[in-house]
């Protein structure tokens, strides 16, 4: 025989029922049906006594829902002749519970002994309604009343089990039970004097085990939300993946710490017996699930999971005096066990002046009142301090048999964590090296369970989470060559490059999931505009690991957002020049915190769109090379204006034409008065080693100031028309002299200027086409001839590409 336990995600709905009904259907032997609460009763009936006890009359209200939740499930599954009989009991039951809460309403009074009566109903009702549906179409089904079989003593709300005289009890019922389908509700029993307790929140789990150890079945099956035991919690790491087996001691270390799909006490009594459990999902009947057995299967298989505990505090107890005394443990653990608080975690650092143990937040309070009473005589003796306490922490278990026989297991648990800047505030080692765990603040739970899956389960793909700021031209192109390359990426460089935020000036998208192929831009626009939470905080507070943060504006308040990111350890990396060459304290800075943090901070466009110039300074310099002089051509939109401002076209309408082709800062004026081309020259210096402010680069301006200084782009366009003349004297000059006019940023003996200057044939700078830029480095190494780096230096599909590098980088970065 089996037995087969459904939880209450399985029989939530009509729907879901019926495919409980279906799993029935499948199987020939006799079955012992076990049920949770339908759906979230059980929170429901705690919520409702909670009203009822603060004098909240709305526990009617809510008790209605409740009773019209369980007619519609009846209603839809019963002919209309089998409902009377089932909706009265319903109503009856619910008339029952409306008593007992009108009781604690009156008399403002809830003990754990009530609350335990009021809880039973959700198992009371589910079991019964399951019965009488499941009878419509299965012969020989019966309702048995679990309190009638499972023995407890009186610990209200957590009860222990009397297993000798509930193992002889269910043994008596099954001898003369001729029922094929036994349905039973979960997680409800009775004390001595057949009052109704209950087994723990989660508790039907170990019914359906009690269950199946008494009666010798031969496999305990759990039907729950999920295919199974994953290596994580699928609900908050997406890339988890059911284990196939597991052994009892790793299922039990699993759901210690936190792996709900399985009550911990379930274990003990089938393990016993060495009844397998499987873990199945009901709504998908054919997937495998997990096997929790003796049987070794594997074992190659070092950490089979990652699980966790939320709301942890952490009590340390600390002082000199505690050195080298004896009993100050004792005396710790006693008072908290005389109090029914359990410690989930220990650890004591081998000095003895300290030691810490983390428990569940509830306990808290509690805790460290009995722990400074019983300690008071020595904390006034100043032999101990007042413990401290830490709350808002989670702990986080890696579990696995094998563990104990492979070196390096703690070490990449560990690296992953510093690796995404999460502190660890404790660590433990079970003697038997089953489990490693370590408190770390709530906030941090998802991304170092993510980070920790990688780092054991998918070492060989590595997540990036990517947030673009800017998503005109460039950033367009960038998403559109991020989402073209994805699958390449990962095949070739196992690198899974998820754009999960974009934005504008005005809104941005976050998909969690990442965009895929999606319609990122109709996502976008369909935005709230006004949203109360800005970009970053949405970013921080996603705490993804691996985030990198694109800035692909031109915008000072988003480089100004550099550092904050930086700090919590999100990668940057900026298109936009801002932030590399404003105050040179801010640039260092951000460098700073990029190491600090272990983040990176790259910037590869902002000199040369994708062209490696960037790169070459910082390898020249890290090997030990000194730059002297720097020749540059730096504006792609300069460069293409002059080219193209040969003959005939007025200078006006090329600066138009070179915008419209994109070519130029979003506002031109930037590039015509230089002060895109300083910003440039400027970085190449800083990176060269050379502390440099803005105000030291010499601009030779070549528009008069009026024009620079228009109100808007359009007027501007307005005042350069009256400069038209002025260039067409240069361009004639230039063509006297058999030159051209080129833009040109240079450095030397420490000091940098940019300007217009004529360059002769004979020069190297002379025919440069197009857009492309080209910069010569004169180096302690390339004396005589300079290093030279020339290609198209603007450009949205190149710069897109350079800033796709850099994200790149980033990712192959161990
Ligand atoms: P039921 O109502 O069927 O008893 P539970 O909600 O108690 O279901 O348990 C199933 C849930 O356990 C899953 O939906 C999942 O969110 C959670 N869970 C936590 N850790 C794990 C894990 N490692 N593997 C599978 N599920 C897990
Ligand atoms: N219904 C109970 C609860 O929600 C028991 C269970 O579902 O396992 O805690
Ligand atoms: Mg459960």
């Amino acid at each position: 025989m089996k037995v087969l336990k459904f939880g209450g995600s399985s029989l939530a709905s009509a729907t879901s029922i019926k495919l409980i009904l279906d799993i029935i259907k499948n199987e020939q032997q006799k079955l012992w049906v076990v049920v949770s609460a339908s759906g979230k009763t059980t929170d429901n009936l705690v919520r409702l006594t909670q009203l009822a006890h603060a004098k909240d009359e709305n526990y009617k209200a809510d008790l209605k829902l409740l009773e019209q939740h369980h007619i519609t499930i009846c209603k839809e599954l019963l002919p209309i002749a089998a409902q009377t009989s089932v909706i009265a009991m319903i109503k009856s039951s619910c008339n029952a519970l409306e008593q007992l809460l009108d009781a604690v309403y009156w008399l403002e009074d809830l003990s754990p002994k009530t609350q335990d009566k009021i809880i039973s109903f959700g198992e009371l009702l589910s079991a019964q309604l399951l019965e009488k549906i499941a009878s419509q179409e299965i012969e020989s089904v019966k309702y048995k009343d679990s309190r009638e079989l499972i023995s407890t003593n009186s610990q209200f709300t957590y009860a222990k089990v009397n297993f000798d005289k509930t193992n002889a009890t269910i043994a008596s019922f099954q001898k003369q039970n001729q029922a094929k389908v036994t349905i039973l509700g979960g997680f409800i029993s009775s004390n001595e004097t057949n009052e109704t307790t209950t087994l723990g929140r989660g508790g039907s789990d170990y019914s359906a085990a009690i269950y199946a150890a008494a009666l010798d079945a031969e496999v305990l099956e759990i039907w729950t939300d999920v295919s199974g035991l994953y290596a994580a919690n699928p609900k908050l790491v997406k890339q988890a993946k059911p284990i196939a087996n597991i052994s009892y001691e790793e299922a039990m270390e699993l759901s210690h710490f936190g792996a709900k799909v399985i009550y911990p006490p379930t274990i003990k009594p089938v393990l016993e017996k060495e009844i397998p459990i499987k873990i199945k999902n009901t709504f998908d009947a054919n997937a495998e699930g997990t096997i929790i057995s003796n049987s070794s299967n594997g074992k190659h298989q070092t950490i089979k999971g990652i699980s966790h505990i939320e709301d942890i505090s952490l009590l340390t107890l600390e002082g000199l005096g505690m050195i080298g005394i004896h009993g100050i443990s004792k005396r710790l653990f006693e008072v908290l066990a005389n109090n029914h608080i359990n410690i989930v975690m220990i650890t004591q650092a081998s000095s003895e002046h300290s030691i810490c143990i983390a428990v569940a937040k509830e306990n808290s309070k509690n805790a460290e009142q009995l722990i400074n009473n019983v300690f008071k005589n020595e904390i006034a003796e100043h032999l101990i301090q007042h413990i401290i306490v830490e709350n808002d922490l989670a702990i986080l278990a890696v579990v696995g048999d094998q563990m104990k026989s492979h070196q390096g297991i703690s070490g990449t648990l560990f690296s992953a964590l510093g690796r995404n800047n999460i502190n660890i505030r404790a660590i433990a080692q079970g003697a038997s090296e089953k489990n490693i765990s370590c408190v770390i603040k709530s906030n941090n739970v998802k991304k170092a369970l993510n980070c920790i899956h990688a780092a054991f389960f998918e070492a060989h793909i590595k997540e990036l989470n990517v947030f673009i700021a800017g998503v005109g031209n460039v950033g367009g192109k960038l998403i559109s060559q991020l989402q073209q390359q994805q699958e390449y990426l990962k095949e070739a460089l196992n690198l899974n490059v998820k754009i999960i935020g974009v934005a504008n000036s005005k809104q941005y998208y976050i998909n969690e999931n990442g965009l895929g192929n999606s319609d990122w831009q109709i996502n976008l626009s369909n935005q709230m505009r006004s949203n109360n939470v800005s970009y970053y905080d949405a970013i921080a507070a996603l705490n993804k690991q691996n985030s990198v943060f694109v800035d692909v504006t031109a915008n000072e308040v988003v480089a100004n957002s550099y550092a904050d990111l930086l700090r919590k350890s999100i990668s940057v990396v900026a298109c936009n020049k801002i932030a590399c060459s404003s105050d040179y304290n801010y640039y260092k800075e951000l460098k700073y915190l990029a190491k600090k943090f272990k983040a990176s901070f790259l910037y590869e466009t902002n000199v040369g769109a994708g062209l490696p110039i960037i790169k070459t300074v910082q390898n020249l310099i890290s090997s030990g090379d000194q730059i002297t002089e720097i020749q540059a051509v730096l504006s792609g939109s300069l460069n293409f204006i002059f080219n193209e401002y040969t003959n005939g076209e007025l200078f006006s309408t090329i600066v138009k034409k070179a915008q419209s082709e994109g070519y130029t800062e979003p506002d031109p004026r930037i590039d015509l008065s230089g002060k895109d081309v300083a910003r440039k020259i400027l970085i190449l210096i800083r990176e060269a080693g050379i502390p440099i402010e803005f105000e030291a680069i010499k601009n030779n301006p070549m528009l008069p100031k009026g024009s620079l200084e228009a109100a808007s782009v359009n007027d501007f366009y307005n005042l350069i028309k009256a400069e038209n003349e002025h260039f067409k004297q240069l361009l004639l000059e230039a063509k006297n002299q058999d030159s051209k006019l080129k833009y040109v940023a240079s450095y030397k003996d420490g000091i940098a200027s940019v300007g217009l200057q004529f360059i002769p044939k004979e020069h190297p700078f002379y025919n440069l086409e197009g857009k492309d830029n080209i910069v010569s480095f004169y180096t302690n190494r390339y004396q005589e001839q300079p290093l030279i780096i020339k290609g198209a230096g603007a450009g949205a599909d190149v710069t897109a590409s350079g800033l796709f590098a850099d994200i790149i980088q980033i990712g192959s970065a161990s």
